[in-house]
C-alpha cells in the first residue's frame, strides 16, 4: 500500500499536464464550481489521484484531451505502473510524463501507435477514440466506433448530442472526459440504468433560494445538492410527492411541489393589485406537530388552511400557502415565504397539546422591541382580530393574545410583513377535539378566520374595499377591536 501511495504521489507531482507546486486533492478548483455540471464527477476522480488540475488551482474543463492525456488519465484508473521508462515509440521519450502509462496501455491492447512507429502523443483525441479506449479499458466490449458509442449510450456513460448523433468526429474535452470516466468507474455517477430515462425537462420553483436534492424520497435522506430557484431539472418520474431528477451532475429525490412545468421567473411577480395573505399550516412531513385521540395536528391545520383557500378563491384576495400538501418546510422558509410572494400579512395555523387538561386557544406575535420583525402594532392588531373570530367560530377557553415570548416562534420573529400564529385549541383536550375532529366546525374555524384577515384590513389598514367581500362569505366586519 505504500508503495502505491509513493507512486501516486509521484505522478500527482509530475503532473501530466502543467507544472504546479502543489496539488489540491480536494479539487477546490476555482474554474469548478459547485455548479459545474461535472463538478461532482471531477472531484471524485481529483480525489482518487486518477485526474490532476492544470494547476492546484485551475482545471481547465474546456481544453481538449490529448492521447497522452487519456493514456495517463485510464492508465491510473486502471491503476497500471505509471513510472516513467523508455518507450518504442520514436516521438514518447522516457522524460514523457504519460511514458509508463503509454507503455502499460498499449501492452494491454487498450490504446496503440501508428505504423510509422509513432504515438502522436500530443493528438487530441475524438468522443469516438474515446468511446473505443473506454470500452477496451473497462472491457464493455464494443470493437467499433458506432458499438462502442452505443455501448456507452445504453450504459448512461454518454449521452449523445441533440441531434441524435454520438458526434464521434468530435474532440473531447477534459470536463466530458472526467464525467465519462467518472460513470464508468462507478455506476451511482450514470445519466441511467436499466430504463431510467430522465427525459422531461421542468424547473425548481421554491419560495425559498434553494431546493434540496436528495439521495431517496424522503425528508430525511441526505442531501446531495442544492438546486437554484429558476434551474433545470431532466424528470424520469414522479409518485407519492417526489420526482426522481437529475441536475447539477446528480441524481436524486426532489419535492415534486417546487417543479415547474415552465420556467419561472427568477423573481417571483408580485400581484400588487390585491391583497395577498400568506396562510401557513404548521409542521407537516417528518413533523407531526401535536397529536391526540387520534389526530395529527399537522393534518388538521392543513385541512384548515385548504379550506381557508377555497373562501379566499371567492373574493379578490391573493392567498398562498407555505405548504398544500404534506411536506416538512423549515421555518426559515416559512418566515421568507411573505417576501417572496408579495404577500401582506402571515398567519400560521397550529393546535395545541399540553396534559390534556389545558385548554381553549389563543393567538401569538412577536413584540420584541429590538424585533427583526417591524411590524409590532401591525402583527398585534391582526392577532386581537383572528383570536376574535377563532372565539366567535368555536366556543372554546378564551387564553387570549399573547405576545411573543413563550417560545422561539422563528416563523413570526423572522417575518417581513405583520404575522400571526393562532393556536386552535388543545388537540389533547376532550372538549377541544371534539371542534377540531369535526370537518363542518373545521370549515367554519376557516371561514371566520379569513374574515379575521379582513377585519384587520378593514380596521387597521382602513381598506374599505374590502367590504363587500364580507358579504360575498355571508359575513359582516367585527367591531373595531384594535
Ligand atoms: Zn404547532
Amino acid at each position: 500500500m505504500k508503495k502505491w501511495i509513493m507512486m501516486l504521489c509521484f505522478a500527482l507531482v509530475a503532473s501530466l499536464l502543467a507544472p504546479q507546486s502543489q496539488v489540491d486533492a480536494s479539487g477546490n478548483f476555482e474554474d469548478i464550481g459547485t455548479n459545474h455540471r461535472a463538478y461532482a464527477e471531477i472531484n471524485y476522480l481529483v480525489n482518487l489521484g486518477y485526474v490532476n488540475g492544470v494547476s492546484s488551482t485551475h482545471f481547465v474543463p474546456s481544453q481538449q484531451v490529448t492521447r497522452a492525456q487519456a493514456a495517463a488519465m485510464l492508465g491510473r484508473s486502471l491503476k497500471l505502473d505509471g513510472t516513467q521508462r523508455a518507450t518504442k515509440f520514436k516521438d514518447v521519450s522516457s522524460g514523457n510524463f504519460a511514458s509508463g502509462y503509454i507503455t502499460e496501455m498499449v501492452e494491454r491492447g487498450i490504446i496503440s501507435g501508428y505504423p510509422d512507429n509513432t504515438f502522436r502523443p500530443y493528438k487530441v483525441l475524438t468522443r469516438g477514440e474515446m468511446a473505443i479506449l473506454i470500452n477496451r479499458a473497462f472491457k464493455f466490449g464494443g470493437t467499433s466506433v458506432s458499438s462502442a458509442a452505443t455501448i456507452l449510450m445504453n450504459k448512461g456513460i454518454a449521452q449523445g448530442f441533440p441531434d441524435g448523433t454520438f458526434g464521434a468526429g468530435a474532440t473531447i474535452i477534459r470536463a466530458d472526459f472526467a464525467v465519462f470516466l467518472a460513470r464508468s468507474l462507478n455506476a451511482d455517477f450514470r445519466v441511467s440504468t436499466g430504463d431510467v430515462a430522465f427525459n422531461t425537462t421542468m424547473y425548481v420553483n421554491t419560495p425559498s433560494d434553494v431546493l434540496n436534492m436528495r439521495s431517496a424520497a424522503s425528508g430525511t435522506a441526505t442531501v446531495l445538492t442544492k438546486l437554484a430557484h429558476a434551474s433545470t431539472v431532466a424528470v424520469a418520474s414522479s409518485e407519492n410527492g417526489w420526482s426522481h431528477v437529475r441536475a447539477n451532475g446528480y441524481t436524486g429525490y426532489v419535492a415534486t411541489n417546487y417543479l415547474a412545468s415552465t420556467k419561472p421567473s427568477s423573481v417571483i411577480p408580485v400581484d400588487k393589485s390585491n391583497l395577498t395573505v400568506v396562510i401557513d399550516p404548521g409542521h407537516g412531513g417528518t413533523d407531526p406537530g401535536a397529536n391526540g385521540f387520534g389526530f395529527l395536528e399537522k393534518n388538521v391545520v392543513l385541512n384548515i388552511g385548504k379550506h381557508m383557500k377555497t373562501y379566499y378563491d371567492k373574493i379578490p384576495v391573493n392567498v398562498k400557502m407555505t405548504r398544500t400538501t404534506d411536506v416538512k418546510i423549515e421555518l426559515y422558509d416559512r418566515a421568507k415565504y411573505a417576501s417572496r410572494y408579495g404577500g401582506d400579512i402571515f398567519v400560521s395555523l397550529h393546535n395545541n397539546a399540553f396534559n390534556t387538561a389545558a385548554n381553549g386557544q389563543e393567538t401569538f406575535y412577536y413584540a420584541k422591541t429590538a424585533a427583526t420583525n417591524p411590524h409590532v402594532a401591525q402583527s398585534r392588531a391582526l392577532a386581537i382580530y383572528l383570536q376574535a373570530r377563532m372565539q366567535e367560530a368555536w366556543d372554546l377557553a378564551d387564553r387570549g393574545v399573547n405576545p411573543f415570548g413563550y417560545g422561539n416562534f422563528a416563523v413570526l420573529r423572522d417575518n417581513t410583513v405583520p404575522a400571526s400564529l393562532v393556536e386552535m385549541g388543545f388537540i389533547d383536550n376532550a372538549n377541544d377535539i371534539k371542534y377540531i375532529r369535526d370537518e363542518a366546525q373545521r370549515q367554519k374555524m376557516a371561514k371566520y378566520l379569513v374574515m379575521a384577515t379582513l377585519d384587520y384590513f378593514y380596521h387597521y389598514e382602513g381598506r374599505k374595499d374590502v367590504l363587500p367581500y364580507y358579504t360575498t362569505l355571508g359575513g359582516a366586519p367585527s367591531r373595531k377591536l384594535h
